[in-house]
């Protein structure tokens, strides 16, 4: 079988020509943003973005986030109500996703959307990701560069790992600064509603808008991110979440000062007990564990706090801990 041959391209303006090439060739490339890689595609072209469902096997009824560079295209894309146009204002460019009903004049191929009357929009933070969407000109449509159900990559040998023989080129910028998916944010009515947490804070979006509605509160809100999806983010291997220590033979994924006793296989995700940086950590991590696991086994997972990133990061482990 042999796909495309996937291209490493460097965070240069000649790394970012070549990407904008592929891209209005209908290809696919993997580009960093401050969340996680995102596998871009040109959002107006059909045959593109179905290669994105294809390179990732991910199910046809997932909508995709539709990039841009600036509040301005996304208004341009979708009608939001005012809380929507302040969240805007105030965590763009950044972390955060907002769906609102796709304007009638709006260029975005269908496919984007799987059958949803509401189009997902963000404008990312990460520079490279910044430059490559100035530098194409139009918006990428970029889900998790990652195999559909896997854990999201947060750096370009991740992305890799996976996706090689399957996409058409990876922009390597280093690290992704949060490391976990941004915040999806509906404006289907009245009161935003949080479709899947993330990078920005539920404590931080209700200071801007007042109250937010977490998805689960409203029945019938269920235009499902797969994030919502009970299994996502999972390794091969089980995890124990809220673990004191390990059991014998299990990892140890710890968080905080405590030494992990016990165990020959162990990470921290922050010794010094930071949200932000057991974010940053926590795929890359998952990932490192699983590997030397073999891809089964167990990995033990110390309890982390339930306030700010904490609540993103548990909502991530509790789907990597989903049975299959
Ligand atoms: P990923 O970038 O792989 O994390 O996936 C994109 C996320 O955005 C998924 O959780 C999608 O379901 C979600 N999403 C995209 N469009 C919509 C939409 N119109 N309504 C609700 N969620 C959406
Ligand atoms: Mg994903």
């Amino acid at each position: 079988m042999s796909g495309p041959n996937t291209i490493r391209l460097s965070a240069t303006d000649r790394g970012i020509r070549a990407g904008v090439a592929l891209l209005r060739r209908g290809g696919l490339v993997a580009f960093p943003t401050e969340t996680v890689y995102g596998l871009g595609a040109d959002a107006r072209d059909e045959r593109a973005v179905a290669g994105i469902y294809r390179a990732k096997r991910r199910p046809a009824r997932n909508p995709l986030i539709v990039h841009v560079p600036d509040v301005a295209s996304a208004l341009a894309l979708i009608d939001l109500p005012e809380k929507g146009r302040r969240a805007a204002e105030a965590f763009w460019p950044g972390p955060l996703t907002l769906v609102a009903p796709m304007r009638g004049g709006a260029r975005i191929a269908p496919i984007c959307r799987a059958g949803a009357a509401t189009l997902a929009v963000r404008v990312p933070a990460a520079p490279l990701a910044l430059d490559l969407l100035r530098a194409f000109g139009g918006p990428l449509a970029a889900p998790s560069a990652n195999l559909s159900g896997q854990v999201s990559p947060t750096c370009a040998d991740h992305v890799m790992e996976e996706l090689t023989g399957r996409i058409d080129g990876v922009l390597d910028g280093g690290d992704c600064a949060v490391g976990l998916e941004s915040t999806i944010l509906g404006f289907e009515r009245e009161t935003p509603v949080l479709l899947r947490p993330g990078g920005v804070t539920l404590e931080a979006l209700e200071q801007v808008l007042g109250p937010v509605l977490a998805a689960g509160v409203v029945e019938d809100v269920a235009p499902t991110a797969p994030g919502q999806m009970t299994s996502h983010y999972a390794p091969g291997a089980a995890l124990r979440l809220g673990a004191e220590e390990p059991r014998l033979g299990e990892a140890w994924l710890g968080f905080g000062p405590n030494p992990a006793r016990g165990s020959a296989i162990s990470l921290n995700l922050s010794p010094s007990g930071s949200l932000d940086e057991a974010a940053a950590n926590l795929f890359a991590h998952l990932r490192t564990l699983d590997t030397l696991l073999g891809g089964s086994g167990t990995i033990a997972v110390a309890s982390i706090p339930a306030r700010g990133l904490g609540h993103a990061i548990n909502d991530r482990l509790a789907r990597a801990a989903a049975p299959r």
